[in-house]
């Protein structure tokens, strides 16, 4: 058997269909934007694989300097003891982050980042004998697979079937100038209640939801209207964080910061999973007591693997080189100039932040993600050698940030080829 016959034989892929399979591509090899298959063919990774990558696959800075660590320290257990990796990206990334935030809790991804996010507020407010549970979230809202992160989702395709077993959350509609009014009134009706533990929210861009974007100026009032009712605010920068909104963290567009901050994808710039739950200094306060049942009992057994942490602080070396910024902006300003060029019937929006852009088809169907759009858009692009991988009648592109004015130019011409 070949390798794709064994996986069909042997894998189960995530979000993936059990019936009518089509044939994994088999990725053998990665260098900058391209992946390539057994065959030698390659592809242009639009969509970051998965919206991980940063700096282009097998990207050889990391690459050393993962394989130097791996001969030094691959990994030890969190509880008691430390290791340099772990201290200094903790201490870089406060650095990064908005000076309210003061503690970096490691975990292995994204769903795990947000897990740790509402156990932290849960006991927070369970420390100072307070009994509020209850979340709001956006409509639309994604932050993982795991039973917590689910349920501060959406409700929708994805769990229905957890659908009973999931946590009560309040739902507020993501704010536009049309209804921003009203969702003003559902977030301080729902806070006068009382229970309201905390806010969580996908900064700016909702990335699951199909790339669904909104204004900082809503968001910063929303924020407001938590910190004056003391609910606690999580940004879900799990797919917004490391440059892809133009600024290093969605939540620099903002003034009023966030108290804790979930972190994840790009964090090792695509090399290795990893999660990081940063935050302010009074929630971590709340944990300082003699009192050890007081303690925040959580944990992996990779907690700060010394792998993750070496992969995560050479992506961080690679961000801060004025090259990457350079290439964010050039990004950016490419999108720009190519949305002022479209004009299609197809489209019923495209809309754009930072080095994200977004395509959303005019379909009859209503359906979002499993919308029968999807696979003809897959197709084709795969065809062309491109990977953009739709969310239902939504495809988008978030590149890794080494790729050229040229490759994005072969991408929004197929765009084009693709609209007529
Ligand atoms: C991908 C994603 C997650 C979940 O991260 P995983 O590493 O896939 O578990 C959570 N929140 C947001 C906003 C995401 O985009």
């Amino acid at each position: 058997m070949n390798w794709t016959d064994k996986d069909k034989e042997y894998v189960w892929h995530p979000f993936t269909p059990q019936s009518g399979l089509r044939e994994a591509i088999n990725i053998v090899r990665g260098e900058g934007v391209y992946l390539f298959d057994e065959n030698g063919k390659k592809y242009l990774d639009a969509i970051s694989s998965w919206w991980v990558n940063l700096h282009g696959h097998s990207n050889p800075y990391i690459a050393t300097k993962i394989s130097e660590q791996l001969n030094k320290l691959e990994h030890s257990i969190f509880s008691g003891f430390t290791h340099p990796g772990a201290v200094e990206l903790a201490e870089r990334l406060i650095k990064h982050l908005p000076d309210n935030q003061k503690k970096i809790f490691y975990s292995d991804n994204g769903s795990t980042a947000v897990e740790v996010a509402l156990k932290m507020v849960l006991q927070y407010w369970h420390n100072k004998d307070q009994s509020k549970t209850i979340f709001i979230a956006f409509e639309n809202a994604y932050h993982g697979d795991t039973f917590g992160s689910m349920s501060v989702g959406a409700r929708n395709v994805f769990n229905n079937a957890f659908e009973n077993l999931l946590f009560e959350v309040k739902y507020i509609s993501v704010p536009t100038n049309e209804n921003f009014t009203e969702v003003k009134k559902q977030l301080s009706d729902f806070i006068k209640q009382g229970t309201v533990a905390g806010f969580i929210f996908e900064p700016l861009v909702q990335g699951a939801a199909g790339m669904v974007m909104y204004k900082e100026e809503h968001l910063e009032e929303l924020i407001s209207t938590c910190r004056e009712n003391n609910v606690i605010t999580i940004a879900d920068e799990v797919m917004t964080g490391f440059g892809r909104t133009g600024k290093f963290f969605a939540s620099d567009f903002l003034k009023n910061k966030p108290d804790i901050f979930c972190l994840s994808k790009g964090l090792t710039g695509g090399f290795m999973a990893s999660g990081v739950t940063s935050c302010a200094g009074f929630i971590h306060d709340a944990y300082v007591s003699e009192d050890k049942t007081k303690t925040f009992f959580h944990g992996h057994s990779y907690t700060a693997n010394a792998l993750t942490c070496c992969a995560a602080l050479a992506s961080l070396d690679l961000l801060e080189r004025k090259e990457t910024q350079d290439q964010i902006e050039m990004i950016t300003l490419s999108h720009s100039s190519f949305i002022k060029r479209l004009n299609s019937p197809r489209l019923k929006d495209v809309r754009m932040k930072g080095t994200i852009i977004a395509f959303e088809l005019n379909t009859a169907e209503h359906t979002h993600y499993l919308n029968k759009a999807a696979p003809e858009i897959t197709e084709f692009f795969l065809k062309k050698g491109i990977i953009l991988r739709p969310l239902g009648n939504i495809f988008y592109i978030i590149p890794p940030y080494v790729i050229t004015k040229t490759e994005l130019e072969e991408i929004y011409s197929a765009i084009e080829e693709f609209l007529k």
